[in-house]
């Protein structure tokens, strides 16, 4: 390929790709984790739940690929046809935030708010439309935090044809208006949650009819109105082998892209509220760890307010509020966690997913917490530096960035960070708002809450 470096030799500031180059497999790190993540467990039996248990939520396509073992699944060519419309996409040196950090790290970003949702969302929101439809499904519920998943599958849904129907967490209901409107446009319908239009909304809404909602309970809610319908299935946004997998594309882009800058990332970072983004930039760069003895750091970022992987435990817990999915080995803070109303809403979940809980578990990932305001302030730079307003949960990555390229400066050592700048935040305008005005917080998380939120999980211990 040689178009990529005429352009790069004239300016080394953005590395784009050509369609071509959009990935024709998606990479599957279990096939080379030193250590298998434990089975998730059917809550009833306590036995290692089969694709039996997931067949009345997911389509058989996507459960395969859950429990898959293959190295590389291969995209369909319907999903990379859709791809095309925002990937490859395109990654930037950071040569303006460099600038502004006076600091001898060279910091490149993957930029994957070109999509039509304005994250890396869609980038499984495609598949998993894609499988339910080649299994005859006519219609998919999901939950929303920030908004962002919802937006993402509502475009996929359209894409073919499927009804979409949204649980939307209560805050970001309030607080981020314009990505419900988003996704009525891309037809879906959107209910805030708690709702009234199933059992574990209402049972919630009894409890505290002011609550701020979760999204724990969105994805209860989902869930419920799947099961309750043999053409209805559910989706969700992050969490799940198969949503990391569809992720990879991610990191694949970014490693010929560094190839044509002539670069290698001693750090990759990523903000992390399930895994998705985390995992789809990191995995195919671990993999270099795991295969070729490559020695790259990958830093996943959490909010301080829900600080799963820094202060959570290693043990099985549910997805969801309710109870509904089956039991995941992973660092939780229990699924009954009420984060703090962040407005970085992507990143209030109790959980991290399996496989990095695993790889965190395992020493070949680091995690880190850091406080909101600081992140905004990390994400007020980068806007002024690169010219690109960062997604809340995106900021996360930004701060920590700064951090190493600030270590960096103090030591006098040169070194290439990686960053996900995994959404933009033009919908997120309130949140930039709040902080200028004053009106926005650290939080402190305490061992109370933590104790509180784990007490009941212990009792579901196998072990
Ligand atoms: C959903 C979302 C996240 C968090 O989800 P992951 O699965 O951890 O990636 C982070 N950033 C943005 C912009 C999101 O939309």
């Amino acid at each position: 390929m040689v178009i990529p470096q005429i352009k790069n030799d004239l300016m080394n500031r953005k590395i784009l790709l050509d369609e071509s180059d959009i990935p024709t497999h998606w990479y599957n790190i279990m096939a080379d984790m030193p250590n298998k993540p434990l089975p998730p467990l059917n809550p009833k039996t306590g036995q290692p739940a089969g694709p039996g248990d997931l067949s009345p939520i997911f389509p058989m396509g996507l459960i395969m690929q859950e429990v898959s073992t293959e190295r590389y699944v291969e995209i369909p060519d319907e999903v990379r046809e859709i791809y095309k419309i925002w990937r490859p996409t395109p990654m930037y040196r950071a040569t303006g935030l460099e600038k502004l950090l006076g600091t001898p790290a060279k910091i490149y970003y993957k930029y994957e708010g070109v999509s039509p949702s304005g994250s890396h969302k869609p980038n499984t929101a495609v598949p998993q439309a894609y499988y339910n439809k080649q299994e005859g499904v006519k219609s998919i519920t999901t939950e929303t935090g920030a908004g962002q998943w919802g937006t993402a599958l509502a475009f996929a849904c359209a894409q073919f044809g499927i009804r979409c129907e949204v649980y939307m967490v209560r805050i970001s209901y309030d607080q981020k208006p314009y990505r419900k409107v988003m996704m009525n446009t891309f037809g879906a319908e959107v209910y805030p949650s708690p709702s009234d239009r199933t059992e574990a909304g209402r049972r919630i809404l009894a409890e505290d009819p002011e609550t701020s909602g979760s999204l724990g309970i969105a994805i209860s809610e989902a869930i419920e109105r799947a099961v309750m319908d043999d053409d209805t299935k559910y989706s969700l946004g992050s969490v799940l082998n198969h949503v990391l997998l569809h992720q990879t594309v991610i990191g694949q882009e970014a490693i010929k892209q560094l190839e044509y800058a002539g670069d290698y990332p001693d750090v990759v970072i990523a903000p992390l509220g399930g895994g998705s983004n985390f995992a789809g930039i990191s995995f195919p760069f671990l993999k270099n760890n795991l295969t070729e003895g490559k020695n790259t750091r990958f830093v996943a970022v959490e909010p301080a307010s829900c600080p799963k992987l820094t202060q959570g435990e290693f043990m099985y817990d549910f997805g969801d509020s309710a109870g509904y999915t089956p039991l995941l080995p992973m660092y939780t803070l229990g699924h009954n966690f009420k984060p703090a109303a962040i407005h970085a809403g992507g990143l209030r979940y109790h959980g991290a997913s399996v496989l990095c809980s695993q790889l965190l578990k395992d020493g070949l990932i680091e995690a880190v917490a850091l406080q909101q305001l600081e992140c905004f302030e990390a994400g007020v730079m980068l806007a002024k530096s690169e010219g690109i307003i960062a997604a809340p949960e995106a900021t996360h990555a930004v701060a920590q960035v700064i951090r190493e390229a600030n270590q960096a400066k103090e030591e006098g050592v040169e070194k290439t960070i990686l960053f996900n700048l995994c959404g933009h935040g033009y919908v997120d305008m309130q949140a930039y708002d709040d902080y200028f005005a004053g009106k926005l917080t650290d939080h402190s998380f305490t061992e109370n809450e933590l104790k509180e939120g784990l007490k009941e999980i212990r009792e579901l211990q196998p072990l």
